[in-house]
C-alpha cells in the first residue's frame, strides 16, 4: 500500500534504506577482512595500586588500524561485531595477544581483557580461555576478565557456568563500569566477582557532587567487607587521585596515570614509583 502514497516518497525511502543497508554490509565485509589480515591492535592502560604506588596491572583496549581511515576506537566497531557474532573470533584474538604480551612483563602485572556478553554466552568459552592459557604459558593468576552488569542481567545458565570455570581456574573477574547499568548488589553474591571498577562518571562528578563521592566511599567500604578489590576509572587530575585515595579505593586508572598506549611504548613497570 506504500505505492499509493506517491512515487517520490517511496523511492526516497527505498534509497535511504538500501544505502544504510549497503554501508552496513560494507563495514561487515571490511571487519571480516580486518580479522583475516589482523588489522587490530591492543593498547594498554595501567592500573596503579593506591597504597604501594606500583603498577598492579594493565587493561587491554582494542583498536582497529584501518588501512585508509587510520586508528578506529572500539566503540565504533565493537557493537557491529557483537551484532554479527564477529566479536567471538575478535575476542579470541584479543585474549591470545594479551596473554602473549603479558609474558614479557613482570610477574606481578596482571593483564585485564574486556569480554563481551556474547562471548560469555558461548558454550565452552571458559574452557577456551583455559586453552589459551595452556597454549601461551601465562599463569591464570595473571589474567583478569572485565564484564559488565548487563552480561549478568539475562541470567544465562551458560554465562554462570563459564564464570564458574574461569573463577575456579584462578582467573579474576572484574565488574566493569559499575554503577551505570542495572547494578544489583545480589550480583556480588551470585557471581564470583573479584573486582569492582567504579565507572568514571562517578569520578568526574565526585568533586562537585557529595552524592557521587559518597557512592565511591560506600563501594570502597563494600569492597573491604566483601574482600573485593575496588578500582576507580577516569582519574584525570591530581585532586581526583587524592580523593580516590582518601576514600580507600585500592586501584586507580586514568589519563593522569597513563593513556592507553601500544605495547612497544609501555614504560618499564616501575615497582618503586610513588603516585
Ligand atoms: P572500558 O572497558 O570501560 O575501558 C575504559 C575506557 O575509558 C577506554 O576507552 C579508555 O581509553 C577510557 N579512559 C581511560 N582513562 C580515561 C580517563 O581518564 N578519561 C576518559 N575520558 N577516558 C578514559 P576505549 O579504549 O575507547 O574503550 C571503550 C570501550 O570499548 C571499553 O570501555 C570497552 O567496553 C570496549 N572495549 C575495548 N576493548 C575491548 C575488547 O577487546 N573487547 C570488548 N568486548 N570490548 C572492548
Ligand atoms: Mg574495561
Ligand atoms: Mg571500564
Ligand atoms: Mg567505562
Amino acid at each position: 500500500h506504500a505505492k499509493t502514497e506517491g512515487r517520490g516518497i517511496v523511492s526516497v525511502f527505498d534509497a535511504s534504506m538500501s544505502e544504510a543497508f549497503e554501508a552496513r554490509r560494507q563495514i561487515e565485509a571490511e571487519l571480516q577482512v580486518a580479522l583475516a589480515d589482523e588489522q587490530f591492535e591492543l593498547h594498554y592502560q595501567t592500573l596503579v595500586d593506591t597504597r604501594a604506588g606500583h603498577v598492579a596491572g594493565v587493561e587491554a583496549l582494542v583498536r582497529w588500524r584501518h588501512p585508509e581511515r587510520g586508528l578506529i576506537p572500539p566503540l565504533s566497531f565493537i557493537p557491529i561485531m557483537e551484532e554479527t557474532g564477529l566479536i567471538v573470533p575478535l575476542g579470541r584474538w584479543v585474549l591470545e595477544r594479551a596473554c602473549r604480551d603479558a609474558l614479557a612483563w613482570p610477574d606481578h602485572v596482571v593483564v585485564a581483557v574486556n569480554v563481551s556478553s556474547i562471548q560469555l554466552r558461548q558454550r565452552g568459552f571458559g574452557a577456551d580461555m583455559l586453552a589459551v592459557l595452556a597454549q601461551t604459558g601465562l599463569a591464570a593468576s595473571r589474567l583478569e576478565i572485565e564484564i559488565t552488569e548487563t552480561s549478568l542481567l539475562e541470567e544465562s545458565e551458560v554465562t554462570q557456568e563459564n564464570l564458574a570455570v574461569i573463577h575456579r581456574a584462578g582467573i579474576r573477574i572484574a565488574l566493569d563500569d559499575f554503577g551505570t547499568g542495572y547494578s544489583s548488589l545480589s550480583y556480588l553474591r551470585r557471581f564470583p566477582i573479584d573486582k569492582i571498577k567504579i565507572d568514571r562518571s562517578f569520578m568526574s562528578e565526585a568533586e562537585t557532587s557529595a552524592d557521587a563521592r559518597a557512592i565511591i566511599r560506600a563501594v570502597a567500604g563494600l569492597g573491604v567487607s566483601l574482600g573485593i578489590t575496588t578500582v576507580v576509572e577516569g582519574i584525570e587530575t591530581a585532586q581526583q587521585l587524592a580523593l580516590a585515595r582518601a576514600e580507600g579505593v585500592v586501584q586507580v586508572q586514568g589519563y593522569l596515570l597513563s593513556r592507553p598506549q601500544p605495547n612497544t611504548s609501555l614504560p618499564e613497570f616501575d615497582t618503586s614509583k610513588q603516585i
